[in-house]
This record gives structure tokens, sequence and C-alpha cells, in this order.
């Protein structure tokens, strides 16, 4: 149960599965953990009321949230989330997995994350870039480029950032492109940014193949979720000549022994907003997905998704969590016991936010690089930070993700220790 008297602690919680892992990281930190409370209590959390006048005439209104869960090491950053179930409590879990993500990948920020519980698909464009407009006015005083950089997560995209670029630069009277990250490329976006996430499951999952020794190209996988980050990843290993045999999304679960036509589906997708009624797989239950028989899983929808009874199905050798927080607690342990080798979200979805953080960069000197130059700086980071938690958690015997939470809470730690307490 967490101290915050606005948290509910509900046992499968996205915080409370946060606060789960960073319990299980205290041991290995030593005298850093006195400053071990800071994780546990995000620094800033804004509540903000979004009031929008309908096409109709009529005024709902809406509850947008931004967090900074911790600004040790640099300004904030992470994602902004429209879905129906945003919670504060939830972006909280968020924000906190970007100050790990951030740190494990040894980005110079620390973690932050928005959103509004709203189903986006329900409103027209011109009540999207007013709810959007209003919201980045609403959190204008918290937000900034050397504050906390906003980016597209569920529900938002390219045009979500122009706007919130847009309103954000018309109210401090400059054009401000480095405000927020996953903009368009004419306006100040990075190349590769909206494949980045996708690209750096595919680059993290291949090294890990390696290590244990699975052929990727000969290899079965399946993907939930077909947004940005599920697609592209299908998309790369499907190019790399690995079968993706099942896909979920929220709307249908398709099975094809042979392999599915990625390509064809990314079409399908983009016509109909969703996978279902694709003629090119069999339609199975939702249930079944977990006990197809595949070698990698990337989970690419949202958190909690694999709970225990789901880990106890799965005959895979390989997780690479494409999501936030797809993976409960129960389930690590369940899938470690079972030698499924798990490659956790801040290391293996952290190609979004270090493409993000090369065009913050890039914002700043007024001076963009090419694709290829991207791609390559993107790997290098990728493999690196997988290659240093994998030989840290062989050292110490530990998973993964423990592994990743050590690094991480160690630089998010020391920062705090070294800056010591204003006043
Ligand atoms: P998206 O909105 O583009 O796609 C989400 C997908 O999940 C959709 O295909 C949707 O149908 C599916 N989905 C939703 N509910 C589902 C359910 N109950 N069962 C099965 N599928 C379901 O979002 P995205 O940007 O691809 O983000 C997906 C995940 O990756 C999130 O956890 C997000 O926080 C994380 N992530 C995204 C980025 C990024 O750059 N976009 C970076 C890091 C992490």
């Amino acid at each position: 149960m967490s101290a915050l008297s606005y948290v509910t602690g509900a046992p499968h919680s996205a915080w409370q599965t946060y606060l789960t892992q960073v319990e299980r990281v205290l041991p290995l930190l030593g005298d850093l953990s006195r400053w071990a409370d800071t994780l546990r209590h995000p620094k800033r959390a804004l509540i903000v009321d979004i009031p929008l006048e309908m096409d109709d005439g009529s005024v709902r209104h809406f509850e947008g949230y931004r967090v900074q869960h911790n600004l040790s090491r640099g300004p904030g950053k992470g994602g902004v989330r429209y879905h129906p179930d945003v919670t504060l409590e939830e972006v909280m879990a968020l924000s906190a997995w970007m100050t790990i993500k951030c740190a494990a990948l040894n980005l110079p920020f620390g973690g932050a994350k928005g959103g509004i519980r709203v189903d986006p698909s329900s409103l027209s464009v011109k009540e999207l870039e007013r709810l959007t407009r209003r919201y980045t006015s609403e959190i204008g005083s918290v937000i900034g480029p050397q504050q906390d950089i906003p980016a597209p997560d569920v529900g938002t995209n390219a045009q979500v950032m122009a706007w919130m670029m847009d309103t954000w630069s018309m109210n401090v009277g400059a054009t401000t492109t480095g405000v927020v990250t996953g903009k368009p490329v004419h306006l100040g976006g990075s190349l590769g940014r909206v494949k980045a996430t996708g690209r750096g499951v595919f680059v993290t999952g291949c090294r890990a193949a390696d290590k244990l020794g699975i052929d990727v190209a000969q290899s079965r996988v399946a993907v939930q979720g077909f947004g940005n980050v599920g697609s592209v990843s299908a998309e790369l290993f499907n190019e790399k000549g690995a079968r993706v045999v099942a896909v979920q999304d929220h709307s249908a679960t398709l099975y094809q022994a042979a392999g599915i036509d990625i390509p064809a589906l990314q079409r399908w997708q983009q016509q109909h907003g969703s996978i279902q009624g694709f003629p090119g797989a069999d339609s199975v239950t939702d249930e079944a997905f977990w006990s197809l028989d595949y070698d990698i899983l990337i989970p690419a929808a949202l958190e909690g998704q694999i709970t225990a009874a789901c880990a106890a199905q799965l005959t895979c050798r390989m997780v690479i969590e494409g999501a936030n927080g797809p993976t409960l607690p129960e389930a690590d342990d369940i899938l470690q016991r079972r030698g499924i080798m798990l490659i956790p979200d801040v290391i293996a979805n952290a190609g979004g936010v270090t493409v993000s953080y090369f065009e913050w960069v890039q914002d700043f000197s007024s001076f963009f690089w090419r694709e290829e130059e991207i791609n390559q700086r993107l790997d290098g980071i990728m493999s690196d930070a997988l290659d240093a938690v994998w030989q840290k958690a062989q050292q110490l015997a530990i998973t993964l993700r423990t592994a990743a939470y050590a690094l991480a809470c160690e630089r998010i730690l020391l920062a705090r220790k070294d800056r010591g307490l204003y006043p």
C-alpha cells in the first residue's frame, strides 16, 4: 500500500507494479538506498480541468494530468496519453517508468508523463485540436524545453504535438520547437522518430536473441497491439525473415501459422482503424493469444496485460516489452522460473525517447541530422544499453528488469545525493 493519500493502492495498478519493481532493487543499492524514498514519490502532480466546446455547441469537461516524477538528472521527459481509462495513478506510474528509462539509457532527462481521460476517436479533428490547445495552456507553466518536454503516447501523434508546440509558442510569444518532441519533420521533428520505438524493440530483441542462440530469421513472433510500437516492431521482424504468426489489438486476435502478411495488415489497419475483419488470417479468441505457438512475444498495447495466468500459458522463449508496464510482478516471477527471458520495457521500448533526445538536441542547435545517422546512433545506444544490463544481470544472477533498475536507480540516487536537498 502506498503512503500517498491520493493513491488507491489497488494490487494490480500500474503504480503498485512500479513500487514492487523498486522494492526489488533496494537491496542492491547500498548506501544510496537512504535516498530511495524519492523514487516512491512523484515530485509534482498537476490535475487540470479542460472545458471543451463541442461542435454541437454543448460544453464538456475532461480531466487531464501532467506528472513530473523525478527531475534529479535533467528536465522531465515523457509522453501524453489520450485514453478513456487514464487516471492520475496511471500517469504517475508512466512518469516513474520514464525516470527509470531515461536513467537506464543514460539520457540527461528526468521522468514525466501526461494524459487526458478521453476517447480521442469520439472527437472531431477540431474538437481534438481545441482539447489539446486548452490542455497545453493548462499545463503550460510546468512544461518547457528546459523544464519538461512532452511527446506522443497512446492516442496522440505528430499532429497533436504540432498543436502543443504552437499553443505553447503562442503563449510565450516565440516559436519554441524544443518544447515537445515527436513533431512533424517539417516543424523541427526528427527523421526516424515515428519508427524509433519499434526499431528499438527490434534492435534489443535481436541482440538478446543472439545471446540466447535464437535465430530471428527462423523465429515465430506474436505481437499484442498494432499501433505505432506494435506495427513497426512486426514490420521489422517480418523484414528480417521472422514469421509474425499472431497479432492482437483491441478489436480482434489473428493467427496464421505460415505468417501474416504484415504490410497488407498495416494497410488494412490504416483503412479500417483496426485489424478486425482482415481476410489474410484466422480470427481466434482473445484468451487463445497467450497459448499459441510462437518463439517471441512482443506486448505493445497497454500495461498489466501479462498476468500470472497468461505467464503460465506462454510457451515462447523470449518476451520483449514494447509497451510500458505490460507484465505484472507475479508474472515476472513465473517467467523467470520458467526460463523465459524478458527484455524489460525500460530498455526495450526506449528507442522513442532516445530519438526524442536527438530531436531535442537538433532543435536546440537548429541543425538536423540524416536518417542513417540517427538510426546508427540509435542502434548503438540501444545495443550498448542492452549489453550493460545483460552483464549486470549475469554478474548478480538477477533478472534483466532488476539489473536495469539497479543501473538506473544508482544514477538517479547518486544525482539526488550529490545535488543535496534545498534548502
Ligand atoms: P497506439 O495508440 O499507437 O497503439 C496501441 C495499440 O494497442 C492499438 O493497436 C490498440 O488497438 C491496442 N490495444 C489497446 N487496448 C488493447 C487491449 N486491451 N488488448 C489488445 N490490444 C489493445 O500506442 P503506441 O504508441 O503504439 O503505444 C503502445 C504502448 O507502447 C504503450 O504502452 C505506450 O506507453 C508504449 N510506448 C510507446 C512509445 C511511442 O513512441 N509511441 C514509446 C515507448 C512506449
